[in-house]
């Protein structure tokens, strides 16, 4: 195995401007292995759910290659299930439900297959677990990258304190890095952060990019594409993270010149997931409009210009 990719597998009930759904496939597992199965081969995925969940959906990612021997199923047990609503502007939410159902007591066991593997996805899930996945592994991967949100600073600031020292690259969005650190500057922030384990830190902006920061205080921004029309947001930061980490593990590369590539290349799987709702725009992606896109970011940000002024 390659690349473990661990997160929540779930139903989402989502509330946007431009309309509503129902119980939808959602979850950052399920984004996670779903971006990353486009550029990582050999990837596997852990998680719980329950009887009740969506098996039209796995049988799409273990089409594309991703492994789910890792992918627990609680029978007589429901998925965890999240209900969002977006405000005006797109970019705040409020969560209306979280029902963690058999994320409760989850206790993920990596089957021996997945042991090896050179890169760790820790997509948004108690820190706790999160932590579990680690200390279960025999060899320490390479690279590990993780996820995580509000939510879990509020409940279990202790366990993500932990984790956070077990990692290489931190990703969450500027709010959440402003409560992390309780500083307004994010630079200020990412100094902090750094201090507390991780040797990376993105900080997503939404519809205003991302940025990478090192220990070494070199910093990278990429911009996100400007779009007619963003329809769903839900699911846009881990889909971010599994191009991130796709792009890493297919290209065996953890050097900060390709970090800087590969937030290009979730960049653009996350202006695809915003198109429509939930997972439904990144099922089916050919790789011409994966490359084309990735080629509106390049031509978005470059520019000539004398330096000679
Ligand atoms: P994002 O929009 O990138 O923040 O991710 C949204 C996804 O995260 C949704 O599909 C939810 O199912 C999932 N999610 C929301 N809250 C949690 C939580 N507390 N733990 C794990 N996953 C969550």
């Amino acid at each position: 195995m390659k690349l473990i990719t661990v997160g929540s597998v779930a139903f989402d009930a989502i509330e946007t401007p431009f309309g509503k759904t129902d119980k939808i496939v959602g979850g950052a597992g399920s984004y996670i292995a779903l971006t990353a199965s486009y550029f990582a081969q050999n990837t596997g995925l852990v998680s719980v759910i329950g009887d009740d969940f969506d098996q039209d959906f796995l049988g799409h990612i273990t089409g594309r290659g991703v492994n789910l021997e890792g992918l627990e199923t609680k029978e007589g047990e429901k998925s965890f299930f999240w209900s969002g609503k977006y405000h005006n502007d797109m970019n705040s939410r409020d969560t209306l439900v979280t029902e963690l159902n058999v994320l409760g007591d989850f206790q993920p066991k990596v089957p021996e297959s997945y042991h090896g593997a050179d890169f760790l996805m820790l997509g948004n899930l108690s820190p706790d677990v999160q932590m579990q996945v680690i200390d279960q592994l025999p060899n320490r991967p390479k690279l590990v990258v993780l996820d995580t949100m509000n939510f879990w600073m509020d409940i279990a600031w202790d366990d993500l304190m932990k984790v956070l020292t077990k990692i290489d690259v931190l990703t969450i969005n500027d709010e959440e890095a402003r409560q992390l650190s309780k500083e307004y500057s994010l630079v200020k922030a990412a100094q902090k952060i750094m201090e507390m384990g991780p040797k990376y830190l993105i900080i997503k902006k939404g519809e205003h990019g991302a940025l990478l920061f090192n220990k070494e205080n070199q910093v990278f921004f990429a911009p996100a594409l400007p779009l007619e029309e963003v329809f769903d947001p839900t699911g846009a930061g881990d889909t971010f993270a599994g191009g991130f980490i796709g792009y890493l593990a297919s290209t065996n590369d953890i050097s900060f010149e390709n970090m800087k590539r590969a937030i290009i290349v979730g960049s653009a799987m996350a202006s695809f997931c915003v198109e429509k709702f939930g997972t439904e725009r990144l099922m089916n992606l050919s790789q011409e409009e994966i490359q084309t896109r990735i080629e509106e970011f390049v031509g978005l940000t470059q520019f000539d210009m004398s330096l000679a002024l």
